[in-house]
């Protein structure tokens, strides 16, 4: 695990605004100079449990289910995210691809009827493991998106 150094974090704000027109989230979110990013990559393998992350969907504008802190990435690397289009496949994290083989089940991955899919089914979250037009089997949303 790295140590941020004091002095080395960024604050960025995001203002959300969220269902109804009153209702503003506010979420916080901690920028580490990139040394210090790197640190936490330092497997290379970019295998990050990660929930809220102020950022867009993937290959779209809009924003993720992230950035309203209403979704969870488990074992990204055992888990990735899978989009194939005209152009070709798009796996990530890249070097996941080992993993695009969900019939072999090894350690960290996540599979139908495991105790996390039942977890998240039992409070109503969605599992990008079961979408039709990509797979994301690291993520789950109290959205389903
Ligand atoms: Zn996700």
């Amino acid at each position: 695990m790295a140590r941020v150094r004091p002095g080395r974090i960024t604050v960025t704000w995001c203002l959300l605004a969220v269902g109804e027109p009153r209702v503003v989230a506010i979420a916080l979110a901690l920028r580490l100079a990139d040394e210090d990013v790197t640190a936490f990559h330092r497997k290379g393998d970019d295998n990050l449990t990660a929930a809220y992350q102020c950022r867009a969907s993937t290959g779209s504008s809009r924003w993720s289910q992230h950035a309203y802190g209403r979704a969870i990435d488990i074992n990204p690397f055992q888990n990735p995210y899978r989009k194939d289009t005209r152009e070709g496949r798009v796996v990530l994290p890249a070097y996941a691809t080992a993993y695009l083989d969900r019939s072999l089940v090894r350690p960290g991955m996540i599979v139908e009827g495991d105790v996390a899919v039942d977890a998240f089914d039992a409070i109503g979250w969605g599992w990008g493991g079961r979408w039709n037009t990509l797979k994301d089997w690291q993520h789950f949303s109290a959205s389903g998106n």
